[in-house]
C-alpha cells in the first residue's frame, strides 16, 4: 500500500503521454511552448508500462491517461490494452478534449477503456472557439456522441473563465443532465501558463449561477475519492465543482502523476518532483519503486498556493502535468 507522509492512502495514478496538444485553451496552453520535449526524451509505451505495472503491484487500482492531448500519441490503445491485460479490474480512465474521438471510441473501448473525461467549456460554437483558439465544438460533439454509442461512462469537465464562458455553465450542465452525463465544473487554477489576466469563477459565483435556473437542496457529504464537491438539483440531478482554492481540498488527496518525460509530481501546487525515466529505462524496477515512495514521503500536507495571495500561481503547465 503506498501511503504519504501525512497517512494518506495513495491508489491512483495519473500519466500523461504528451504535452503536445491540438487546442490552445486559454486557460492552459493559450502560446504553443517555445519548443516540445524532444520525442527521445519521452518514455516510450513499454517504459510507462514497466512502471504502472510496478504502480499496480503497490496498490494503485485506478489508472488514468492525460496529456496534453492524449489522443495525438499514436498506439494509444494499445497501450491500455497492455494494461488492461495486466489487471483487467483496473478503473481504466482516459482525460481528453474529444477531437480526435469520432474515430477512436470504439477502439478505446474495446481496448479496455472504461471510463472517458472530456473537456466542454461552452455548447456555444463561436465560445468554444474562443477558449480553444480553434472551431472544435462540432467535432467535440460527435466525439462525446462516438463515445456514448461504444458504452463509455463520461464525465464532463468545464473550466469556467470570466467574461468568457461564465454564463454558459447552465447550458452545459442541461446537455449532460439530458444525457445522464456527470457535470464537474473546475475552479480555474491559476498558473503562469495560462491566458495572462484570465480569471476564474470561483465556486460560490458558480452555483449563484445555476441557482438561477435550479433550486440546489443539498450538498452532498464530499466522497474521498473524489476531488469534486457535488451538490443536488430539485430533480435529484448531481452536479460536480473542483474546488481547489477551498482550505480542505487536499486532506483526502489520493493521486500521483507521472509526465510522459518521467518525472513523477506529488502534488499540482509543489515544485519538487523525480525522474524515474532512468530507472525504467534500465530496468531497475525496484529503484522506481524507491523512487515513488520517497516521492510520496515528500508529498507535502496542502498544495504551496494561497488565495491570499494573487501573486502566489503555479510554474507548473497542466499539459506537462496532465491536470
Ligand atoms: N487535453 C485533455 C483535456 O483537455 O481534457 C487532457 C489534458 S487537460 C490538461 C486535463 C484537464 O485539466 C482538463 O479537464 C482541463 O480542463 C483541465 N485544466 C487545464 N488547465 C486548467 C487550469 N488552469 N485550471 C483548471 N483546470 C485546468
Ligand atoms: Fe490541450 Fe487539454 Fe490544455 Fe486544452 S486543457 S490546451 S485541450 S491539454
Amino acid at each position: 500500500m503506498l501511503i504519504d507522509g501525512y497517512g494518506r492512502k495513495h491508489d491512483y495514478l495519473r500519466v500523461s503521454v504528451t504535452e503536445r496538444c491540438n487546442f490552445r485553451c486559454q486557460y492552459c496552453m493559450p502560446e504553443k511552448p517555445f519548443s516540445w520535449v524532444p520525442k527521445e526524451n519521452l518514455l516510450s509505451y513499454e517504459d510507462l508500462f514497466k512502471f504502472i505495472k510496478a504502480s499496480i503491484d503497490e496498490g494503485i487500482k485506478k489508472v488514468r491517461i492525460t496529456g496534453g492531448e492524449p489522443l495525438l500519441r499514436e498506439g494509444l490503445d494499445t497501450f491500455l490494452k497492455m494494461i488492461f491485460d495486466y489487471k483487467n479490474d483496473i478503473d481504466l480512465a482516459l482525460t481528453t478534449n474529444a477531437f480526435l474521438l469520432p474515430n477512436a471510441a470504439q477502439k478505446l473501448k474495446d481496448a479496455g477503456l472504461k471510463r472517458i473525461n472530456i473537456s466542454l467549456d461552452s455548447m456555444r460554437a463561436d465560445v468554444a472557439a474562443k477558449i480553444a483558439q480553434k472551431n472544435v465544438l462540432p467535432t467535440v460533439l460527435k466525439g462525446i456522441q462516438a463515445a456514448d454509442d461504444a458504452g463509455l461512462k463520461i464525465k464532463i469537465n468545464c473550466v469556467p473563465i470570466k467574461g468568457i464562458n461564465d454564463q454558459d455553465i447552465v447550458e452545459v450542465l442541461d446537455f449532460c443532465k439530458e444525457r445522464g452525463y456527470i457535470i464537474r465544473f473546475i475552479e480555474f487554477m491559476e498558473n503562469h501558463h495560462a491566458k495572462e489576466g484570465a480569471k476564474g469563477l470561483n465556486s460560490d459565483e458558480m452555483k449563484e449561477i445555476i441557482s438561477r435556473k435550479y433550486k440546489i437542496v443539498k450538498t452532498i457529504p464530499r466522497d474521498t475519492s473524489s476531488p469534486a464537491q457535488y451538490y443536488e438539483l430539485e430533480d435529484g440531478y448531481q452536479f460536480g465543482i473542483i474546488e481547489p482554492h477551498k482550505d480542505d481540498f487536499c486532506s483526502a488527496c489520493n493521486r500521483i502523476r507521472l509526465t510522459a518525460e518521467g518525472y513523477l509530481i506529488p502534488c499540482l501546487y509543489f515544485e519538487d518532483a523525480m525522474s524515474i525515466k532512468d530507472a525504467v529505462r534500465n530496468d531497475n524496477i525496484d529503484e522506481a519503486v524507491a523512487i515513488l515512495k520517497k516521492v510520496l514521503a515528500g508529498k507535502p500536507e496542502k498544495n504551496k498556493w494561497s488565495v491570499k495571495d494573487d501573486n502566489e500561481v503555479s510554474s507548473r503547465a497542466f499539459y506537462e502535468t496532465g491536470g
